[in-house]
């Protein structure tokens, strides 16, 4: 087993030592959804056994259980579970810690499912959420009550880039003994690691940087190991598991993070800057940037500030759809964290349910513009954005 003491670029290349049975350097995928009991003892101790992987399938693979391994050692956690996407993490991780008559304190802004999941699926099984501004910690004290049992997080977070103090958030919830979860899928294990400031259990859609190549869904929750093997169990009777292919495309994945992060945070840094000197643009929203009001605070709880760029086109909607389909390179496409460079203009898809008014009561302008920034050649992306630009 490799130490904690290696750096990122290493671990997720050699954290998996422990479990090379054979002479291969790419880690075999184990696709049999069942193992050969080696006796009856054998078979009933498999059956009950926490993540055994060599059982039956909705119990876990020996592929996932390589991936949640190399995942919970980038994070400096104990243990991992890979689920079938990042939804499927977040959902089985918050119903294993929640009953009738709890209650959860949440932001006011999270990826929208699950807001949604909170908002629209938990309060129908008697679980309340209270949403709390997430720059002041103070908030989120404010709202705890006697009966709640989570504390769930995002940083940063769409559309603004806004963040969370982390360890704030881990000093609130000690003092109220609440367990808090973080989503960490913008900003990469590379970029954050939640749990060294206080936080319990970090959750990811591997979907996204971890994968990195738009072509598998998959999230992974880690944490201490009773807390895993808590989420394990009701795994188990829901059903998510990460399937073992997905596992191997995330691993193979995982093998360049840490080059890629170096090359997405590089890029957004560069275009975040480009953009916020460019007349056509009002505002641009980068952790990076010294503009950004909570600069100070990623510069503390980040080491890279991620491929993420939001901005603001002056004129509005249709100036967004004009810019859009001039560019040539990036590509107007949802998801986020791999390596093409992808564009989406928020206002587009929420106004088909949502009036204008609703739309800016949520913090998106008509022609804000969210970019998930490549790895391509970064002059060739500057150059492709100031084309589509210039002629809006
Ligand atoms: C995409 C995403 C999710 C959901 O992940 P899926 O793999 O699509 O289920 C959750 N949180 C964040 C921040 C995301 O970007």
């Amino acid at each position: 087993m490799v130490s904690k003491v290696l750096s990122p670029a290493t671990v997720s290349l050699h954290a998996d030592e422990a479990f090379r049975t054979d002479q291969a350097i790419s880690p075999p995928i184990c696709q049999s959804v069942n193992y050969l009991a080696e006796g009856p003892e054998d078979f009933a101790r498999k059956a009950v056994e926490p993540h055994n992987d060599m059982f039956y399938g909705r119990h876990g693979n020996p592929t996932a259980k390589r991936l949640a391994k190399i995942v919970a050692d980038l994070e400096g956690a104990e243990a991992g579970l890979v689920l079938s996407s990042g939804m499927g993490a977040m959902t089985t991780a918050i119903l294993t810690f929640v009953a009738q008559g709890d209650h959860i304190v949440a932001q006011d802004g999270h990826y929208s499912s699950i807001s949604n999941f909170l908002r629209n699926v938990l309060t129908r099984y008697g679980v309340e959420t209270s949403f709390v501004d997430q720059t002041k910690p103070e908030a989120f004290a404010a709202a705890i009550r006697p009966n709640t049992k989570l504390i769930l997080i995002e940083t940063p977070v769409n559309p603004l880039a806004t963040l969370t103090d982390l360890k704030a958030m881990a000093k609130v919830a000690k003092a109220a003994d609440v367990l808090t979860i973080c989503d960490n899928t913008f900003a990469s294990p590379i970029n954050q690691k939640p749990l060294s400031f206080g936080i319990d259990l970090v959750v990811h859609s591997a979907t996204k940087y971890i994968g990195g190549h738009h072509d598998l869904l998959a999230g992974i929750v880690v944490g201490s190991q009773a807390h895993l093997d808590a989420i394990w169990d009701t795994s188990m009777d829901l059903g998510p598991i990460g399937a073992p292919f997905d596992a191997w495309l995330a691993m193979r994945g995982l093998r360049t993070l840490k080059a890629r992060m170096d090359i997405h945070n590089a890029n957004a840094m560069k275009i975040a800057t480009f953009l916020e000197g460019h007349t056509a643009v009002a505002d641009v929203y980068y952790p990076g940037l010294t503009s950004h009001p909570q600069h100070a605070l990623a510069k503390r709880q980040m080491t890279g500030f991620g491929g993420m760029v939001t901005f603001d086109l002056k004129d509005g909607y249709d100036a967004g759809i004009a810019f859009i389909s001039r560019l040539r390179l990036c590509l107007n496409a949802p998801s986020l964290g791999g390596v093409e460079t992808l564009v989406v203009q928020p206002a587009v898809m929420f106004r088909a349910r949502l009036t204008d008014e609703q739309i800016r009561a949520q913090g998106v302008t008509l022609g804000m513009i969210r970019m998930s920034v490549g790895i391509e050649d970064v002059g060739d992306l500057i150059e492709d954005i100031e084309q589509a630009l210039n002629r809006t």
